[in-house]
């Protein structure tokens, strides 16, 4: 999609003001279009003799849009077990499909991922298709984006969710522009609008300082991925069953143009932080960068995962991998340790749905402690190296 200015344009420059990315210039009393335009379409809006349109460059298909039903969560596996980020949609997904009175079915595909079924039936689904193969052993993106689009043609889901890793982020995307649909991507919140019934699918917009609603109001699916830990796993009912759908792989060998070499492993325990049960994470309150180590002493002695705020990734201390919060990752664990970190709303925004946090801050005022569920008013060089002696001594006894 595109704005172009036509013939009508009379020079007023409403739309030089309103475009958010300095995109418009005047030129010979008409407005003209550069190249930094997102097509966010500010100026189509504002422009009060109607000037300014959108070229639709995509060619419109005329869309049966009653029949397209179903809400489908696409399962991720990783080394023979399904990502939590599955099992987190399906439970949100669940929500969705009884909402809009439809059912709610899981889509597989691997190599021998059969047994993962069942799973999925506990988390909540209504369905799995399933499609296996020798060519789906690692993911890639040529076979794993045939075989979503092949199951949409044949089975023709109402909204597809899938989790914002970095499979999700790859195949979302191939699979809505092959099929031509819109996706939103790394949303932070789902629901119903009341008005439409579509799903409104809610992230943070313009750098995060705004959160925009997006509907898909004319294709199917309605796609989009989701943040892992934005909601909780479903408590397991393994009475639960469903109808396993199996469906046959087309694709040849010839399709993947891709070829895994190897896997090198650079993530550890330390960085896998939407699974981790325990992290510990450090701020601009360590000081300096080799600080840090205070911080990885901890999380080494608990065996947790260790984060940062965005005021230590900036500074170059952590790589961004590490990042907590808004514009970094959600994190969900069991325990939370917040060192010389203040609490800004950006990171409580990634952290908060914790069950228990710890903050160690020398500003008894510092708001991290407005959510902590334990404080400790001191240095961070001081107090991390005491904790984490007092938790290696507890180990070793225990
Ligand atoms: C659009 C946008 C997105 C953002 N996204 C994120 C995000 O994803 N994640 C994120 O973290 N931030 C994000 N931020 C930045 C956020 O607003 C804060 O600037 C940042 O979180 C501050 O990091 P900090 O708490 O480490 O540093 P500071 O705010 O500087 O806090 C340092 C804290 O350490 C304490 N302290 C100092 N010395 C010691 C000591 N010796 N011992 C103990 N405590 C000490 C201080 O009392 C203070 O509370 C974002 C900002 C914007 C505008």
């Amino acid at each position: 999609m595109a704005v172009i200015v036509t013939k009508e344009c009379i020079g007023c420059g409403a739309c030089v003001s309103v475009c958010p990315f300095g995109a418009i210039a005047m030129q010979d009393g008409k407005a003209v279009i550069g190249d930094a335009c997102t097509a966010c379409g500010a100026c189509v809006d504002t422009c009060p003799v109607g000037a300014i349109v959108r070229e639709q460059e995509v060619k419109e298909v005329a869309m049966d849009k009653t029949a397209y039903k179903d809400v489908w969560v696409y399962i991720e596996v990783a080394e023979g077990k399904p990502r939590n980020v599955g099992l987190e949609l399906l439970g949100e997904g669940r929500k969705l499909a009884d909402a809009m009175g439809q059912k709610l079915a899981g889509v597989l595909i691997g190599e021998n991922v059969e047994g993962l079924a069942k799973e999925a039936f506990a988390a909540g689904a209504d369905k799995v298709y399933l499609v296996e193969g020798p060519e789906y052993k690692h993911y890639s993106t040529d076979a794993y984006t045939i075989a979503v689009t092949d199951l949409i043609a044949a089975y023709k889901p109402s909204v597809i969710l899938l989790g914002a890793t970095n499979d999700g982020r790859d195949l979302g995307p191939r699979v809505a522009c092959r099929i031509g649909t819109g996706l939103t991507a790394d949303c932070t919140g789902l629901g119903i609008d009341e008005q439409t019934g579509l799903v409104a699918w809610t992230r943070p917009a313009f750098g995060g300082n705004i959160m925009a609603t997006i509907l898909c109001p004319d294709h199917r699916p309605q796609m989009g991925t989701v943040r892992p830990k934005v909601f909780k796993k479903p408590e397991p009912d393994y009475g639960r069953t469903g109808e396993l759908i199996r469906v046959a792989s087309k694709v040849k060998p010839e399709d993947i143009r891709s070829k895994l070499v190897e896997v090198i492993k650079v993530c550890t325990t330390s960085c896998n932080l939407e699974e981790a049960e325990i992290i510990v994470s450090g701020g601009r309150g360590l000081g300096k960068p080799e600080n840090f180590c205070l911080v990885e002493n901890l999380a080494d002695a608990l065996g947790g995962a260790v984060g940062a705020s965005r005021a230590a990734v900036d500074a170059g201390w952590k790589p961004a991998l590490h990042q907590v919060g808004q514009t970094g990752k959600t994190v969900g664990p069991k325990i939370y340790f917040a060192c010389g970190i203040s609490g800004a709303i950006q990171h409580l925004a990634g952290m908060s749905s914790s069950d228990i946090v710890i903050a160690v801050n020398k500003d008894p005022d510092a708001p991290i402690f407005k959510v902590a569920d334990y404080g400790i008013v001191g240095d961070v060089c001081e107090v991390l190296p005491i904790l984490t002696e007092e938790f290696k001594k507890i180990k070793q006894a225990g």
